[in-house]
């Protein structure tokens, strides 16, 4: 940054406007966030994956719940609103989706009989946000719930793996939510909650103010260095094209926009076990070396 760039002194810096999901992405592939946030076009993704269809189909179900009257919250209408909003989408085919509905209905159904449909929460799917020197965070929680005279944030899990304590306690998403409504609300909110339905299972943690701000220096530490490599790829892209050229579209090759190497080295990949799962695999050659394919009804318990 030359002495032209340095911000004036007692002039505010431009926020970093993110969300947990931005900031997560930027930790484990800055490759992947580069494809996910900055490379426009955006380079296609592969075909969507049966376990978000399950997953989408879940939570909007359970979300239109709570939107129902009172009367009409039972265990037969969050059948029904799973039934009527299912996503067919990445199954191996019809057979396959309709054993899935089936199984997601029976989820939806047997979580809301554990619940009572007069407690009403405070916000269904609430996007919450809170900002500070540096970053402006954003998101938006599955179910916030008042407890006595504080706010627990809730996130609901269809996945197959079993949850653990440390799922809770680690998720930085869960740490924002819960400093940002408790910003918002003017409330204490301390406890998050992860509801894994495939087994009833709720795992919680009760955070501490500390372990609070913790988790948002971590985020900040994060934007700070997202911003600066987003600063140099805006810059890059910005050059006239002679300092630049475009990848011939089709075959993978890497990030179809090319940018210096300088800057390529800001958004280098992280190849591993998760490049099986990802939606820019295709564009990625060293995530095609990483594993092996997977089809989009892998991710299913079976
Ligand atoms: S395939 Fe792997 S290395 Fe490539 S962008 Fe995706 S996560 Fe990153």
């Amino acid at each position: 940054m030359n002495a032209d760039q340095l911000p004036l002194e007692g002039m505010p810096r431009r926020l970093y406007s993110c969300t947990p999901s931005r900031l997560n992405t930027w930790l484990d592939c800055r490759r992947r966030y580069r494809f996910t946030y900055l490379d426009r076009p955006q380079p296609p993704k592969g075909p969507a994956w049966a376990h978000n269809s399950v997953g989408a189909s879940v939570h909007n179900a359970l979300a239109g719940w709570w939107r129902e009257p009172y009367e009409r919250r039972t265990p037969l209408t969050a059948a029904i609103l799973l039934t009527n909003g299912w996503i067919k989408e990445g199954f191996r085919d019809e057979e396959q989706s309709a054993r899935w509905l089936g199984r997601a209905r029976d989820l939806v159904s047997g979580y809301v009989s554990t619940l009572d449909p007069s407690d009403d929460p405070v916000g269904v799917e609430r996007t919450v946000a809170t900002r500070t020197k540096v970053l402006a965070l954003s998101g938006r929680i599955d179910r916030l719930d008042r407890r006595g005279d504080e706010l627990v944030v809730v996130d609901y899990k269809t996945g197959r793996r079993p949850l653990t304590q440390d799922d809770a306690r680690s998720s930085l998403a869960l740490a924002v939510y819960a400093i940002a409504a408790s910003r918002m609300m003017r409330t204490p909110c301390r406890t998050v909650e992860l509801h894994h339905l495939p087994t009833g299972e709720i795992v919680e943690w009760r955070h501490t103010d500390e372990s609070l701000e913790r988790h948002l220096g971590r985020a900040e530490e994060m934007a700070a260095e997202a911003s600066a490599a987003d600063e140099r790829y805006r810059e890059a892209v910005a050059a006239p094209p002679s300092s630049r050229s475009r990848a011939p579209r089709g075959a993978p090759q890497g990030p179809a926009v090319r940018v210096p190497p300088e800057v390529e080295e800001l958004f280098t990949p992280s190849p591993g076990p998760i490049c099986s799962w990802c939606d820019f695999r295709r564009h990625c050659p060293e995530g095609l070396a990483a594993g092996p394919d997977r089809n989009p009804w892998d991710g299913l318990a079976d």
